[in-house]
């Protein structure tokens, strides 16, 4: 490498601009040198400029497409750095690179998140048994772990590959487990942090999923949330359409109060369009407005007989029974609907004592937008499922419903939805004796309150769609009001808690755009690339992994539920919990977060979806304890080889096409390798990963303190615990290398199992636990004998750099003595 401080310069254009540069130097290095971005895969600072990826390549006049880093400049020489050939050649490189690259950048389950929870990272950190670390991971994503991991639909256990090689792991039932866990610790429970106060105030209307979690997210980046909610209490459908028995209310109660906690108001009792209007909201001094007001008009059967006594509307009816209002439920129920509203309404009414319940679906069982296990659990309930039958008419006497006359039903062809046409079976009346009926065939939104809304003076109106739907930009959630942003169920019309929660999130992350002056559409569409559906995936690729039931989370049997309210489902147990959990496989690419094959993919629009996808080509190696190998996602950019060759000086490495151990080791283990992990470092994609690293949500900047050398380090961090170790590139300790005590060893025993969490003290013979005044109490009793240089202290190398400090200071300043050290230097 030159030196591009030295004097002998000679004068370049690159993009139009000239340039003085160092004689001899390269193009990349003449590029960094002045702040001109040039992409590399298999350019290292510490190997000599190879020149084989041409992800690096620019357009020289004279000389068209050189690759940068192995092209020395001269004077007059003319560079386009990012014209089209060369923008065209890179994306084609990226293309070719891409063909050949096997593995799921993020996990399936993730990616079938519609609030993109980071599903592998927390059930890696329940596996550990670190619950808190794993709630704090889940609430970057969504902000009621507990409630998501009672209610949720959970599509990503459908995408799971683990349903290849047995069953999906339970990832639902295990947010509930950490979420539940978390809470039982009480004050010390996972509490986010919050930015600097900004000096913005957003109003959120309807304490549903949708604002609470945008309210949550808001007031973390510090704006001043207020939430106005008509009802008595937070939680919108949550409280008032899901029945206790699948979502306690103490359950939504304790995860409203932890948003409240952060600092978000919430004024009940409060509605828009009676109470507040949005002009009046923004002329109070409101910088923008969310709205969330769900869907929460029930949509009428549109028979005759609707308007007798005895028939109710689904969400009413819950409403009802949620608040403990009296129902005006009878003895014989029909409920019309084939949805979550229509089995939680029938399930209700069984417990609130009704004789008998028939469900009447006009589609078959199999076209029940209600989940399977709901339509068993009810079955199990004996409620009674009457398929491909519409209500014709309500048959009424004195008033009051005393009958239901239906059709029969047939499928036809496939209507807009998809989903095959019921049409009605001429001459195939029948009646169902029934005095109440509930009509559950599905909510819209009610936004009557925009009859109180006037135009802002710039012309901006709150637009409607088919469906009473408020029209929002899908990108940013801005609503055709400046300043005045939607989503939830009342954007989407009926969806899911989870995707209510999605829609807050992202409307709080264009809200915080809006008030500090950002264009709000996030230009780069994240890149990720798949092993394809679960159908396209060759079973074989998964035969040695060890068959392993999936824990199913114990419930009350139907007698035991069906006359009363209490959660039917029990929880895990912490050994469930944990076994649960290691069955997760870690499909997703552990490099995800630095991987510059990715990164570069999304910045060139590569498409992620191609029309042909690759096979597996070799078995991933885990045989090394340190370093997985993953040849199928090489790029054969060789940096791995040459750092273990050329800069360790070791040669543990092999390539033949891809990077692969030597022909006479078969593992790494078998090598001279000193598991340095240098090779991983400099892997650009993910073909070479540490084990057990975890994507972090932050990184640190620190000393390892292993030994006295005092090489920097970042530590990757979810929560509270360590989850990666980088070496800092420019620290003069180190200049980015590592020993394998630095790399790995740091979370191995911060997170280890085994590690002192609490103070042990000898009683006949035996260590037994106690309190920590209990342990300082002895310690004085113990040390008080003895001062200065009678004193001297001695720090392990696997105390961290904060207990290694409080050391020398308790020796010093206690003790009065400089009698201190660090095992490292014995
Ligand atoms: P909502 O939850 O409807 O909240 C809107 C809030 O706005 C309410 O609190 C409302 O009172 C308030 N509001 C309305 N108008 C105004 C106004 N003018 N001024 C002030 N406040 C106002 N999803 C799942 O994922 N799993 C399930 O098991 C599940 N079961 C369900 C069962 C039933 C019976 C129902 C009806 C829905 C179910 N859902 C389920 C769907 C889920 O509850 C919704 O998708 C989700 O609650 C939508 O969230 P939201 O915040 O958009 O709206």
């Amino acid at each position: 490498m030159v030196n591009t401080t030295e004097l002998t310069r000679v004068g370049i254009t690159i993009d139009g601009q000239d340039f003085s540069v160092p004689d001899g130097c390269s193009i990349l290095e003449a590029c960094r040198a002045n702040g001109i971005p040039v992409p590399t895969l298999c350019h290292d600072d510490h190997l000599k400029p190879l020149g084989g990826c041409w992800m690096c390549v620019v357009e020289v006049e004279g000389r068209g497409l050189v690759p940068s880093c192995d092209t020395r400049v001269w004077p007059g020489m003319v560079v386009h750095s990012d014209s089209q050939p060369v923008i065209a050649a890179r994306k084609k490189r990226l293309e070719e690179f891409l063909a050949a690259h096997y593995g799921d950048c993020t996990a399936p389950c993730r990616l079938a998140c519609p609030a993109g929870v980071d599903i592998q990272g927390y059930l890696a950190l329940i596996a550990r048994g670190q619950y808190r670390d794993a709630v704090a991971l889940i609430k970057e994503s969504i902000p009621m772990p507990a409630v998501i991991g009672r209610v949720c639909p959970h599509p990503c256990e459908e995408a799971c590959r683990r349903n290849l090689v047995d069953q999906p792991l339970a990832i639902c039932s295990l947010k509930r487990f950490a979420a539940d866990r978390d809470f039982e610790l009480g004050e010390d429970s996972y509490i986010p942090p919050v930015e600097p106060d900004s000096g913005y105030r957003v109003a959120i209307i309807g304490a549903g999923p949708a604002g609470l979690s945008a309210a949550f997210y808001l007031t973390r980046m510090g704006h001043a949330v207020e939430v106005f909610e008509a009802l008595p209490k937070a939680g919108g459908m949550l409280r008032y359409g899901i029945p206790d028995y699948r979502l306690p209310q103490d359950v939504l109660d304790r995860e409203v109060a932890a948003i409240e906690r952060l600092g978000v108001k919430i004024k009940t009792g409060c509605a828009l369009g009676k109470d507040i209007t949005i002009q009046k909201l923004l002329k109070d001094g409101f910088n923008a407005v969310f709205i969330g007001v769900g869907a929460q008009r029930s949509q009428r059967i549109n028979v005759d007989g609707e308007e007798l006594e005895g028939v109710l509307p689904g969400t009413d009816f819950l409403r009802a029974a949620a608040m403990g209002k009296p129902t005006k439920v009878g003895r014989k129920v029909a409920v019309i609907g084939g949805g979550n509203t229509a089995i939680d309404a029938a399930r209700t009414a069984l417990r609130l004592g009704v004789e008998e319940v028939t469900i009447v679906y006009r589609r078959s069982r199999a076209e029940m937008p209600a989940s399977d296990w709901e339509i068993e659990e009810a079955e199990e309930e004996e409620v009674r499922l009457h398929f491909l039958a519409a209500p014709a008419r309500i048959i009424g006497q004195d008033g009051k419903v005393s009958g239901l006359a239906c059709i029969e039903m047939a499928l036809g062809e496939p209507d807009e939805s998809g989903r095959r046409r019921p049409e009605p079976i001429p001459g195939s009346e029948f009646t169902l004796p029934v005095d109440t009926v509930i009509a559950a065939i599905g909510q819209t939104p009610d936004v009557s309150f925009i009859e109180a809304e006037e135009a802002t003076p710039d012309g901006g109106s709150i637009g409607i769609a088919k469906g009473n739907v408020i029209v929002a930009n899908p990108d940013t959630l801005q609503t055709d009001m400046r300043g005045v942003f939607a989503g939830g169920d009342a954007v989407t019309g009926p969806a899911r808690a989870v995707d209510a929660m999605a829609q807050g999130r992202k409307a709080a992350v264009s809200i915080d755009r809006y008030l500090r002056g950002v264009v709000l559409e996030d230009g780069i569409k994240p890149f990720n690339w798949s092993k394809g559906r679960l159908d396209e995936i060759d079973k074989a690729e998964f035969a040695d992994v060890e068959r392993q039931p999936r824990r199913e989370m114990p419930r009350l049997r139907p007698q035991e539920r069906r006359d009363n309210f209490e959660e039917m489902e029990l929880g895990y147990t912490e050994e469930m919990a944990k076994t649960e959990a290691q069955r997760c496989l870690s499909c997703g690419c552990k490099a995800v977060d630095y991987c510059e094959l990715r990164r570069l993919a999304a910045e060139y629009g590569v498409s992620d979806t191609p029309a042909r996808r690759t096979k597996q080509i070799c078995k991933v190696d885990k045989s090394h304890p340190f370093i997985e190998i993953d040849a199928n996602k090489c790029i054969a950019c060789v940096r791995c080889v040459r750092t273990c060759l050329d800069v360790q000086n070791v040669g543990a490495l092999s390539f033949c096409y891809r990077v692969t151990v030597p022909p006479y080791a078969g593992s790494l283990l078998n090598t001279n390798c000193e598991s340095c992990g240098q090779c991983v470092a400099s892997c650009p994609v993910g073909a070479l990963t540490a084990k057990d690293r975890l994507p972090p949500l932050e990184e640190v900047s620190s000393v390892c303190p292993y030994c006295g050398v005092g090489c920097g380090i970042l530590l990757g961090t979810i929560g509270d615990a360590v989850v990666s170790v980088r070496a800092e590139e420019d620290n003069p300790a180190n200049r980015g290398r590592l020993c394998v005590k630095g790399r790995f060893g740091i979370p191995e025993f911060v997170n280890h199992q085994d590690r002192l969490t609490a103070p042990l003290i000898k009683k006949d013979g035996a260590f037994v636990e106690a309190t920590w005044d209990e342990a300082l109490d002895l310690i004085e009793s113990k040390l008080s004998k003895y001062r200065g240089e009678q004193f001297a202290a001695i720090a392990s190398a696997k105390c961290t750099n904060e207990e290694n400090y409080l050391i020398q200071k308790f020796t010093r300043a206690v003790m009065g003595t400089n009698n201190v050290d660090h095992c490292a230097r014995l």
